[in-house]
């Protein structure tokens, strides 16, 4: 356990879980394990003064809660950390069921479905907590930065009362004696803030897909890390910041848990040393069929299919030896109206890490009239008249991004699927717990 050394041959008092528990003939033993780590707790029963601890320990489940108070010993013997507590007193602060429902030691002795069933059970295995300690330094990073470089952070609503933004499915909610939507992403209102003038936003927030797909990759609810920032010069800008937001959570994430995340999921954590190579879509599609044979038709080829994207990971690192790869060069007919167009093809990307989309970035069209005709040249006019309205008094040339968390964690540490990436995993079939 963590911060221990401090305290030999003092009294201290200490809560957790007792995660085993073994009564033998002349000595009982606690294993205590809490945010920390473990710490062994050791009671001889022969000792008069331990006769009502004894009786305790009896009756003491796994995975118990104790809050227990004792003096801490080095004993090189004990190989949890060379230490142990000799308890003067024990207190049961919640008794488990003795059978527990799944196993906390083997992650794998049940399948997934089961472990999300019992997650308040499952996450107490150290290999699934330590992802959400990993995923809260990576937000932590990731935020860091962006104060650096003088960002806001804002908090957009989540309930919405229009549907149209986007092609992806939304939720459809009562409220009151109308409709209103899940907030698909935050995209209206991070654009609403650069006619603002905040000029540099982002917000970390929940964001709601439809989608009705069982993928390893796809939930239906998520975390979003979008930002947003003005002045820009073109889409360039906004994959430059990008390149060095993630560089940066990434050298930050290797000096900590380089080791760890090695040990414990055998992924290592390779901070890019170059920039991310750019290639337009078109490009990508000649290169994965002259060097691998793949093949697809004209229409195909006009988005990333999920296989492009695998294959796209093989390329980048093939020729550039990189993790990464920028997609750019999208058709104006795969992309939402408010991304830029110039010569046909919209003035965004779509960045590949590892072989998975995580990010979809562009400059945002600020022009008003052009604005308006894309939006109109989509059937969508009339349902984002109130968004329109942002760029009519004057609006900074802008562009941003929106990194999906979730997947994030789930390519770092090569975790199979995002429902082993969240804490709580939303899909079609769940919504419990
Ligand atoms: P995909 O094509 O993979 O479904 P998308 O193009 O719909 O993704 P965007 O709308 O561009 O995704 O959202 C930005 C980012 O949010 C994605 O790059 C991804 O990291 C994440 N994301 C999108 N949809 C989901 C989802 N259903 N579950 C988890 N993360 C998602």
């Amino acid at each position: 356990m963590n911060n221990l050394s401090d305290f030999f041959e003092k009294e201290i008092t200490i809560s957790g879980f007792a995660e085993n528990v073994r009564n033998l003939q002349w000595v009982q033993f606690i294993v205590l394990r809490n945010k920390n780590g473990r710490v062994q707790i050791t009671i001889e029963k022969s000792e008069e003064q331990n006769k009502e601890m004894v009786e305790i320990v009896n009756g003491l489940t796994n995975e118990s809660t104790i809050k227990v108070t004792g003096i801490l010993k080095k004993n090189e013997k004990v190989k949890m950390g060379g230490a142990e507590i000799i308890p003067s007193k024990i207190e049961v602060t919640s008794l488990s069921a003795p059978e527990l429902p799944i196993s906390i030691k083997d992650k794998n002795a049940a399948e997934i479905d089961t472990r999300l069933d019992y997650r308040f059970v499952d996450l107490r295995n150290d290999y699934n907590s330590l992802i959400f300690k990993i995923q809260s330094d990576m937000v932590k990073y990731l935020r860091e930065f962006l104060y650096e470089k003088e960002f806001t952070e804002i908090h957009t609503p989540k309930l919405i009362g229009t549907a149209s933004e986007s092609g992806s499915e939304v939720f459809e909610v009562k409220y009151f004696d109308r409709k209103a939507y899940l907030a698909q992403s935050p995209q209206f209102y991070k654009q609403m803030a650069m006619a603002a003038g905040f000029e540099r936003i982002f917000e970390v927030g929940p964001v709601f897909r439809a989608e009705n797909s069982n993928t390893n990759r796809h939930t239906t609810e998520f975390t979003g890390f979008d930002l947003e920032f003005s002045f820009i010069n073109s889409f360039e800008d906004v994959m430059e910041l990008e390149e060095e937001l993630l560089t940066n959570m990434l050298t930050k994430l290797h000096d900590k848990y380089a080791d760890i995340i090695k040990e414990t999921y055998g992924k290592e954590v390779i901070v890019p040393k170059t920039k991310f190579p750019r290639i337009k879509l078109a490009d990508l599609y000649k290169e994965l069929e002259e060097r691998y044979g793949y093949k697809v038709s004209d229409e195909t080829k006009l988005d990333l299919t999920t296989e492009a994207e695998k294959l796209s990971y093989k390329y980048a690192m093939e020729v550039y030896n990189s993790e990464f790869i920028f997609v750019t060069d999208y058709p104006k007919d795969k992309r939402a109206f408010y991304h830029m167009r110039k010569d046909g093809v919209t003035q965004g990307y779509d960045l590949i890490w590892r072989g998975v989309e995580i990010t979809t970035g562009a400059q945002r069209e600020h022009r008003y009239d052009v604005l308006k005709k894309q939006a109109k040249e989509k059937g969508l006019d009339e349902d984002v008249k109130f968004y329109l309205e942002f760029f009519k008094y004057g609006c900074p040339p802008h562009g941003g991004f929106g990194i999906g968390v979730d997947r994030l964690i789930m390519l770092l540490l090569g975790l199979p699927s995002i429902k082993e990436a969240m804490f709580i995993f939303r899909g079609p079939n769940r919504l419990n717990p």
